[in-house]
């Protein structure tokens, strides 16, 4: 079967800038071009519906919505956390993220959203929830994925192997 579009199970590689409020708060001049594994959520889904279809050297503009990118905004996501509870050697600052479990052991993803000399507020909202998003995309290349990336549902690229 040919793979000349994205399509799921395809890996693709992007030049990509992200605006949002027309700031440029991403960009592949910076990083370097993305490479994704389509149909494993590795980027936000109403970006990858978008791109279905697209091939090589095609560019395109999409706006993503809050809830096809990194959910809506939730005033309730948010917790209070006693100082004492994280690890000495931690250097607390805003937007800082790192995973928390749950009391019923779910792991997820939280920011530091401010903190004083007693008590760090988390958010577990993601830090663009809300955002409208606004990408401007170039499909740089298509390959098929090994089958170890099609294990692990990632991209295996620069060096990264895990
Ligand atoms: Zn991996």
């Amino acid at each position: 079967m040919s793979k000349d579009t994205v399509q799921n199970g395809v890996v693709v590689s992007m030049e990509y800038t992200l605006k949002v409020d027309g700031e440029v708060l991403d960009s592949s001049k910076d990083s370097g071009p993305l490479s994704f594994l389509a149909g494993h959520d590795n980027i936000v889904p109403g970006l990858e519906r978008e791109m279905i279809g697209m091939k090589v050297g095609e560019s395109k503009d999409v706006v993503v919505s809050p809830e096809d990118g990194y959910g809506e905004f939730d005033e309730e996501a948010f917790v209070d956390v006693p100082v004492s509870e994280f690890p000495d050697d931690m250097e607390l600052e805003e937007g800082l993220e790192m995973m928390v479990t749950d009391e019923d052991g779910n792991q997820q993803m939280a920011y530091v959203d401010s903190f004083d000399d007693e008590d760090v507020t988390l958010s577990f909202n993601h830090p663009l929830a809300g955002a409208e998003l606004h990408f401007s995309v170039k499909v740089t290349g298509l390959r098929e994925p090994t089958s170890e990336e099609l294990d692990h549902g990632h991209v295996h690229e620069d060096g990264h192997q895990h």
